[in-house]
């Protein structure tokens, strides 16, 4: 059984504080999440492989951007985005 199954997804925004590679300034960005919440019960036709799989699982959320555009208007790159934890437990 997929894993994913397990789960119900849905998208968040959350703020984040970055710095910008180029310019080196720091600013707050909206960042998108994929939220991966644990469902109430297992799935039907799950087999006992499934059963410990999901008894084990934990609601969490995964980054999706990997880049953001500086807000310096002086600037305005593209950068990646490090230095933040791309998967939190919920
Ligand atoms: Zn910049």
């Amino acid at each position: 059984m997929d894993e994913r199954l397990f789960y119900t997804e849905s998208q968040v925004t959350r703020p984040a504080r970055l710095n910008c590679q180029f310019c080196r300034t720091v600013d707050e960005y909206q960042l998108r999440w994929l939220v991966r919440k644990k469902k109430d019960r297992l799935p039907s036709g799950a087999d006992e492989r499934d059963r410990a799989k999901f008894a084990k699982a934990q609601s969490y959320m995964v980054l999706l951007d990997d880049k953001a555009q500086c807000k310096q208007p002086r600037c305005r790159r593209t950068f990646d985005i490090s230095g933040i934890k791309t998967t939190a437990f919920l």
